[in-house]
């Protein structure tokens, strides 16, 4: 059997044949018509009034934040367990960027630990969708932070088909960002979108993309804005990559159930509980004990894996101190294994063997 890699992108003679059309046609590659029916799109399946196209997942989170005012004084609250952009799209426009601890059942920021976090100068919070899963408390958060005018973002880059009761994940705060990114369930090679129901944030959003003007090629700049915007070429993969959405939902979803039921009863595998009604789950991520053994014999078999996050606060890049048990505990045993969209049933029932097997050994 070939190598299993744990990602990578998926695409065919759909891409292919959309690009090779574009480029025949008189296309000015940047963004036009192609942006705007990709945004379409993304708004109709999140079920968003409004959605914004971005270079990538990162700098959509700094735009969510400028267009909610957040200023260089200002807080903004991270989990502590999240892809480094999260906090680094904060610092980025230079506020701070304030680490909480997460619950270990649903692996996303803890209510109670975020309530402590808060000062005078939080002016946001970052909600991060870990695989598609939302806190246990995401009613009670998003509650609480609309009380005291703290605005929620929702980093919602693992979340693009994932669903909470009747709504889209990234539906509960005030925006939401998604990212293609190439390991991410579609891809642009890189992009990001922002979603919001709030005219008024749409508004500022568009004005910051494009250095601040209502109308390209009228220079009048009203707010301070710069050059955040897409190309139709990536366009023309992202609309391709849509229309096969669905599809990828219902696969990761019973992937996901595949991976569950094989590896439920594994002394040696924790699995994070999730609902594959509604979560179509980015990477398929367990706590297992003796990690990096696992990982090795994986690797000597033909499968690829991939560590958990650090716990950022103590990254080099922030050396913050403080009580953070249940990041450090989760990332010394997280894993996440092979989620392309791709896999087929058979050689994710030969991964969990594998795994079986070595803790039969072990
Ligand atoms: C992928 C990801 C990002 C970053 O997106 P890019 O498009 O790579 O900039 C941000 N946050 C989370 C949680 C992610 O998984």
């Amino acid at each position: 059997m070939d190598y299993i890699v744990q990602m990578k992108p998926s695409f065919d003679e759909n891409e292919r044949s959309a690009m090779n059309e574009y480029l025949c046609s008189d296309s000015w590659l940047m963004e036009f018509k192609k942006t705007r029916e990709f945004e379409q799109m993304i708004a109709q399946y999140t079920g968003a009034n409004y959605c914004s196209i971005m270079p990538n997942g990162t700098l959509s989170l700094s735009v969510a934040l400028l267009a909610c005012g957040v200023k260089k004084t200002d807080e903004v609250i991270v989990p502590d367990y999240t892809m480094v952009a999260t906090p680094n799209a904060v610092e980025l426009i230079g506020a701070k960027a304030v680490f909480v601890d997460i619950e270990r059942d649903t692996l996303c920021m803890d209510f109670v630990k975020m309530q402590e976090a808060i000062t005078d100068k939080t002016k946001a919070i970052i909600l991060v969708s870990i695989n598609g899963r939302y806190p246990k408390k995401i009613e009670q958060i998003v509650k609480y932070c609309r009380e005291r005018g703290i605005y929620v973002i929702e980093d919602a880059a693992q979340s693009l088909g994932s669903f909470y009761g009747e709504r889209h994940v990234g539906k509960y705060g005030d925006i939401a960002s998604f990212s293609f990114s190439v390991p991410k369930i579609i891809t642009t090679g890189q992009g990001g979108a922002l979603i919001t129901d709030d005219e008024a944030l749409y508004k500022k959003i568009l004005l910051i993309r494009d250095f601040g003007r209502e109308k390209s090629g009228e220079d009048h700049y009203l707010v301070k804005g710069w050059n955040f915007k897409f190309t139709d070429l990536q366009a023309v993969i992202g609309i391709e990559q849509m229309k096969k959405l669905p599809e990828r939902v219902l696969k990761k979803r019973k992937m996901g159930e595949i991976y569950y039921n094989n590896l439920q009863h594994i002394d040696g595998i924790e699995l994070i509980e999730t609902n594959f009604e509604e979560v179509s789950p980015w990477f398929y991520d367990v706590l297992c004990d003796k990690r990096e053994e696992l990982i090795e014999y994986l690797h000597s078999q033909g499968v690829g894996s991939r560590k958990f996050y650090p716990p950022l606060h103590s990254e080099p890049a922030y050396g913050v101190e403080g009580k953070y048990p249940v990041t450090e505990e989760i990332a010394q045993k997280g894993l996440w294994l092979p989620s392309w969209v791709g896999l087929e049933e058979n050689q994710i029932m030969w991964i969990c063997n594998l795994i079986r097997q070595f803790y039969k050994k072990h």
